[in-house]
């Protein structure tokens, strides 16, 4: 099973099982490269990099194969974060002696993220575009940078590899070709959790994201096979008033605009939605399709007036936008606080209590689950009556 990317409470449902995956969860045996030929050692690694079907763990394991290659001293993953006008690096997945290491949470920027220029070899091999020797260093280790860029000319992220000696020729070249391995199950992993109508994440990814958070929230450090697994600990205490929120939004009388234009301009304003969405929202907000003309929008940690504010941003920029055809429409929205001890059934449920609030109190608004509550206009659920599951 997967324990580095689902730490500790899990619904086994997102588990999977099947035996074709059975290579994900293979720690690697030192004494394989002993006993194998080096054909026999790459090819392990390539099964196991093309079994992930988790990104946070296809970093790791890459970077694991990478230095089992090239029996390097250490393999650091750094991702390149790109927010308005920025270009930032922080380093998600390490692979060294002491085994792996994932910094990478799937949600927010790892702890020591920081501009690219503070990392020099980084900085350099971003502006010319290619793999950047530096000199050895006192600790007498030779170190290497590659860039790791992807469809449309895009610099995903850099490879760094530190090594006793540099690195021959046919080194450098198992190295780019495990990195095109890498990318090919990046966009494997992309098109597996997009919808294809909108480009916005499906619901299959939110199941998995909404308990990956939850599982962030409740767990720092976990151990694995002997690993020490750093998960980057969350900033904001869980008792203070930032969270994490959901908010579901349901177009209004969206049935009125497929009777009346067709099914075909339906699923053009869905498109386009979508694409405000993307606009509206932050890098760190993550937007799902979550069925037919149901969307989700999951908030980074904010305080409940901000999320307030965000949503009725949303609800605003629809109302106001004279669409092609259709002309205006307008949309609800019901967003809840996810709590860490909350199940992910229950927190769709509150979001959806608010949303049908919303509904029947004259549609084009926004409702919070837990100030309704707090207002006495709903009754907070019971935890234990909540058994509608998720999944
Ligand atoms: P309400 O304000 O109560 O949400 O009313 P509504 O008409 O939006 O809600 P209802 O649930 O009655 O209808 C939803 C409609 O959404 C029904 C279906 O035709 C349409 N729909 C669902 N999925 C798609 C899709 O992928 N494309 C298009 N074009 N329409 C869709
Ligand atoms: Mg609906
Ligand atoms: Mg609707």
């Amino acid at each position: 099973m997967s324990r580095l990317a689902f730490p500790g409470k899990l619904k086994p449902q997102v588990l999977v099982d099947t035996d074709y995956m059975s290579d994900a969860y293979q720690p690697f045996d030192p004494a394989y490269s002993t006993n194998h030929s080096p054909e026999a050692l790459i090819l392990h690694h390539a099964a196991v990099i093309s079994a992930q079907r988790d990104r946070a763990e296809l970093e790791v394991v890459v970077m694991d194969a990478i230095r089992a290659a090239l029996d390097a001293a250490s393999v650091e993953l750094f991702r390149v974060f790109t927010p308005k006008g920025d270009c930032l690096a922080g380093l998600v997945a390490k692979a060294d002696d002491n085994g792996r290491h994932c910094l990478d949470d799937g949600l927010s920027w790892p702890a020591n993220t920081a501009s690219i220029e503070h990392f020099p070899a980084l900085h350099r091999s971003l502006t010319s575009g290619h793999s950047i020797v530096v000199p050895a260093t006192e600790d007498g280790l030779h170190e290497q940078v590659f860039p790791v860029v992807r469809e449309g000319n895009v610099f995903f992220a850099f490879v760094v590899v530190r090594q006793r000696a540099a690195l021959s020729t046919q080194q450098q070249q198992l190295v780019h070709g495990l990195i095109r391995l890498f990318c090919n199950q990046l966009r494997m992993l992309d098109y597996s959790e997009v919808d294809t109508l909108t480009g916005l994440l499906n619901r299959k990814t939110f199941d998995e994201s909404l308990l990956r958070i939850l599982s962030s929230l409740q767990h720092n450090d976990i151990v694995a096979d002997g690993n020490i697994l750093h998960l980057p600990r969350r900033r904001h205490a869980l008792d203070t008033e930032e969270s994490h929120w959901l908010g579901v939004i349901d177009i209004d009388h969206f049935k009125n605009i497929n009777d009346t234009y067709g099914h075909l301009i339906g699923d053009e304003v869905l498109l386009m939605i979508a694409n405000m969405m993307k606009s509206s929202f932050r890098t760190h907000d993550k937007l799902f399709r979550f069925g037919g003309e149901e969307f989700v929008v999951v908030l980074k940690p904010t305080e409940q007036h901000n999320a307030l504010m965000i949503f009725e941003r949303f609800r605003r920029q629809i109302e106001d936008h004279p669409f092609p055809q259709v002309g205006h429409l307008t949309i609800s929205t019901g967003f809840a606080r996810i709590g860490i001890n909350d199940l992910p059934s229950a927190i769709i449920d509150n979001a959806d209590e608010a949303l049908y609030w919303a509904k029947h109190h004259g549609r084009n608004q926004v409702f919070n689950y837990e100030a309704l509550v707090a207002a006495g206009h709903l009754k907070k659920r019971d935890a234990e009556t909540s058994n509608v599951e998720l999944f």
